[in-house]
Order: C-alpha cells, then sequence, then structure tokens
C-alpha cells in the first residue's frame, strides 16, 4: 500500500481509508515533513502564510460544557463575562486589525447557537466588516440550514465550527452537543455556499488514532473545509482538561503534515496553543504546511504571541504575509492593538 499512497500524494481525494491516515502519520518524521512540504508547494507560495485576526464579540456564559474551554458556565475559570459587543466597537476592532496586516476577521461569540435578535446583530457586523475589504469568519456555536443562508446573504465567507477530535474521544470532551450535530452544521454551512473552517484540538488525552480519524472526517467531508486550524490545547485552570498531559511536539507537527497530505488546497491554521511553542516548533509547523496563523495579542480569551514576536520570526524565516481579498498590503510593523476582551 505505501507505495501506491506516496505515488497519489498530492491529488484532492475525499475518499481517504483511515489505514491511509494511519499509513502516513507512521511515516518516519523526515519523509513526511519532505512529502508535505513538496505537496504543499504545489498549491500555494511556499513562503507566505495568511493572516487572521480574532476578536470575542461574546464571551464567557456558554451553556455547553467544552472541557478545554473557559468559557463554559459550568467550570470556575475567573473569566469576566462580556455581553454581545456593540456593532462600532467590532469595527473599530477590524480597522484595528486591517491596519496590522491581517486579512481575515474573525468574530467568536460564545453561543450554543445564536438567537434570531443574535443573529441579526452578526450579520450587522458581517456586513460591516466586508464593506471594509477584509473577508469575514464567524463562530456562534450550531446553526441551521437557515440562519447559514441569512448569513451568507449578508455576504459572509467562513463559518469556523470545530470536530475538535475524533468521534469516539469526542464524547469525553463535550456532552451538551453530538458530533452529529456538529456534521450538521457544518452540513448547512457548505450547503449554503458558506466556506468551511474546521478543524481539531490537539493535547486533549487523545491517541495518534483519534488524531488520525479525527483529519480522516475532514478529509472525506463532501469537500475539504478551506481552512484547517489545527489547536494545542491551553490548559486552563477550572476546566476538566487543566493538568491533562502534554502532547509531544513532533507529534504536534506531525498532525499538521498529514492534514496538509490530506487537504492538499487548504489553508492549514496554527491556532490556539502559538504562545506555548518555540519559534523553532512555529518553523517546523511552516515547513510542515501549515499556513494560516492568527495574528494578534490575544485569541478568544486566552494569549497569543505578541504581535512583535511574530513580526520578528516571520523577517527571520524570510515568510511574507498573503495578500487579501481587496488589497496587496505587507505585514504592517507593530501598532498596539487593544482587543477589548479580557
Ligand atoms: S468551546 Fe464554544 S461552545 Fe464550547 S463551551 Fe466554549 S464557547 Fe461554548
Amino acid at each position: 500500500m505505501q507505495h501506491l499512497l506516496m505515488a497519489r500524494l498530492g491529488a484532492i481525494r475525499t475518499d481517504w481509508t483511515l489505514d491511509e491516515v494511519r499509513a502516513l502519520f507512521a511515516l518516519p518524521f523526515n519523509d513526511l515533513l519532505f512529502n508535505a512540504q513538496r505537496v504543499h508547494r504545489d498549491h500555494f507560495a511556499p513562503n507566505q502564510v495568511q493572516i487572521s485576526t480574532l476578536l470575542s464579540i461574546k464571551t464567557g456564559a456558554c451553556p455547553e460544557d467544552c472541557a478545554y474551554c473557559s468559557q463554559s458556565v459550568r467550570y470556575n475559570t475567573g473569566l469576566d463575562r462580556e455581553e454581545l459587543m456593540e456593532l462600532e466597537r467590532v469595527l473599530e476592532s477590524a480597522r484595528v486589525a486591517k491596519a496590522n496586516g491581517a486579512t481575515r476577521f474573525c468574530m467568536g461569540a460564545a453561543y450554543r447557537s445564536p438567537k434570531p435578535k443574535q443573529l441579526a446583530a452578526i450579520k450587522e457586523m458581517v456586513r460591516g466588516v466586508r464593506a471594509m475589504g477584509m473577508e469575514t469568519c464567524v463562530t456562534a456555536g450550531m446553526l441551521t440550514a437557515d440562519q447559514a443562508r441569512e448569513l451568507k446573504d449578508v455576504g459572509l465567507d467562513y463559518y469556523n465550527h470545530n470536530l475538535d477530535t475524533s468521534e469516539k474521544h469526542y464524547a469525553k470532551i463535550i456532552t451538551t452537543r453530538t458530533y452529529q450535530d456538529r456534521l450538521d452544521t457544518l452540513a448547512a454551512v457548505r450547503q449554503a455556499g458558506i466556506n468551511v473552517c474546521c478543524g481539531g484540538i490537539l493535547g486533549m488525552g487523545e491517541t495518534q488514532q483519534d488524531r488520525a480519524e479525527l483529519l480522516h472526517t475532514l478529509a472525506t467531508l463532501s469537500e475539504h473545509p478551506e481552512s484547517v486550524p489545527i489547536n494545542q490545547l491551553i490548559q486552563i485552570a477550572g476546566t476538566p482538561l487543566h493538568g491533562a498531559a502534554k502532547l509531544d511536539s513532533f507529534e504536534f507537527v506531525r498532525t499538521i503534515a498529514v492534514a496538509r497530505l490530506l487537504m492538499p488546497k487548504s489553508h492549514v491554521r496554527l491556532s490556539a496553543g502559538r504562545s506555548e511553542m518555540s519559534d523553532e516548533m512555529q518553523a517546523l509547523c511552516f515547513m510542515a504546511g501549515a499556513n494560516s496563523i492568527f495574528y494578534g495579542d490575544k485569541l478568544l480569551t486566552t494569549e497569543n504571541p505578541d504581535e512583535n514576536h511574530d513580526l520578528e520570526l516571520f523577517r527571520r524565516l524570510g515568510i511574507i504575509a498573503e495578500a487579501g481579498p481587496s488589497e496587496h498590503e505587507p505585514l504592517h510593523e507593530h501598532r498596539h492593538v487593544a482587543h477589548a476582551h479580557a
């Protein structure tokens, strides 16, 4: 199988078998990275990374019980709650993000699923950010087909809804919504014609088999998600996953490389957990095919590397920011981004 599998790398396929995914995980590290980088270069400019900025537009008091999350109402994490942000504050943050080189503005709301009034407010935000020439992304929990269509109608570019982990491991992480609920939302988003942003979190006590199953599920959706965020768990005191065993860094890089091989045209995003990664590990992730990051000093409610540090790392690696939908703009020198949320 190995020979056949290697010969087919680079093709866009949604018929991957779990055995194939496991075989990729089992490759020697250098073979895996070499192939991932080769496939990456077939589809992307090798030294460009897409920059997104994430703003928490409604923080905390979420009724769900995701075992990693500081925003669940069930855990005492000391997080300050914030109601849905006013439109003007959101647009101001988007302006600053754009001035700092972000081409996509992601708005995260801690909801199980948005109520009609909340959706109406989010739609105004999408309209406003799009009018600035930025791509828009929203994450606000489960969506019905009608809600997805409403968001499409105001021009939403991406909807984020992560699968988090394998279906098997999922029950140990979240009990308030099912894996199928998540797949249903992804299907509604896809059917509405919105780009799908969907990935997972590593380091939640899952096995390599779980990581393979997560990537297998993503890579066998009817179409690959356009964005695949791969997060490393940030352990937050008060959540059930605080104190979970740390994942081996090479295993994280390995997972990025397998994601790149399975979904050659998707942007694979280094997301949460970057602040705990060394520069060397981030460089390995870029080598493995990661080509998108969140930029800005806050990532929803957790720390993200300082923008100056990101600029310096990009300079040292010869990486430039991928151009946005409306213009070609280099990553600017740092200006302070005062994110409103905690
Ligand atoms: S991850 Fe999202 S849905 Fe889960 S508790 Fe946190 S905010 Fe709520």
